[in-house]
């Protein structure tokens, strides 16, 4: 509990984002500044003309990705809660990540309860904490990886449950304890806002997400959402 309220001073923290996103956007402006001076010399064959102006195109896209994602972290939510069927939910994101799975030669398996009830939810929104948590799932897998999803309704808490697993990296204590930070990444190129993202999003359904991890083993993500704890206004 304690935990969830350090994470949110974090998120409303305005200071601490600003500055993360001041440093996150000035390195790839700082790299192109780089190249386009390299550009500007003389005596460049075509061949580094073209190789310098897609690390331009990359890096301004990055720098864009990461306002992108940044707004979708701060825009208020726009309320289009409805009943949906999870399960079905669950396999359309299976679905859309299955091309990636094939590549990666990762198996998915996933197993569904037939008692999950409609669930009140923002499809789209939830979706994408899905497609998140599965991303990070394929980037923590190398060789032999499994992802297994199980989705489960606890009739007692009137909760419905969907866990993520893969048999990944896994994550030392440390990280673990860094996850829900905005901008913390360990990977090149991560923007370190796919975790936060799925947290605010969960809450706005008025549930949580509990992260286990074990390094080299791997990491099992759940989503927790109540049935129908989001009571829409008017
Ligand atoms: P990003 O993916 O851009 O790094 P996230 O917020 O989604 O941003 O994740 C933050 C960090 O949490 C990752 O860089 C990684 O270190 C760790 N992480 C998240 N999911 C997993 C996972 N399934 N296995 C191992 N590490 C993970």
């Amino acid at each position: 509990f304690e935990e969830q309220i350090e994470r949110n001073e974090c998120l409303t923290a305005v200071g601490q984002m600003a500055a993360g996103i001041c440093h996150e956007i000035r390195n790839p402006l700082q790299s192109v500044k780089g190249f386009v001076q390299l550009l500007g010399e003389e005596n460049q064959d075509n061949e580094n003309v073209k190789a310098y102006g897609e690390i331009i195109i990359s890096e301004i896209d990055r720098a864009n990705g990461i306002i992108q994602e940044f707004l979708q972290l701060a825009k208020p939510s726009v309320a289009k809660f409805l009943r949906k069927d999870m399960n079905a939910l669950v396999e359309e994101v299976i679905l859309l990540m299955s091309s990636e799975a094939l590549m990666q030669n990762v198996a998915i398996e996933a197993r569904f309860d037939e008692k999950m009830p409609l669930m009140l939810v923002d499809e789209s929104r939830i979706k994408q904490v899905l497609i998140n948590l599965l991303s990070n799932a394929f980037g923590a897998i190398s060789a032999q990886g499994l992802i297994e999803i199980d989705t489960k309704y606890d009739a007692e808490t009137a909760e419905g449950r969907v866990t993520i697993s893969d048999n990944g990296t896994g994550m030392d204590p440390e990280t673990l304890a860094c996850i829900n930070q905005p901008f913390f990444t360990t990977k090149e190129g991560g923007t370190g806002l796919g975790l936060p993202i799925c947290y605010s999003i969960i809450e706005d359904h008025g549930g949580h997400i509990q992260v286990e991890s074990a390094l080299g083993k791997g990491t099992t993500c759940t989503i927790i959402l109540p049935e129908s704890a989001y009571f829409q206004p008017d």
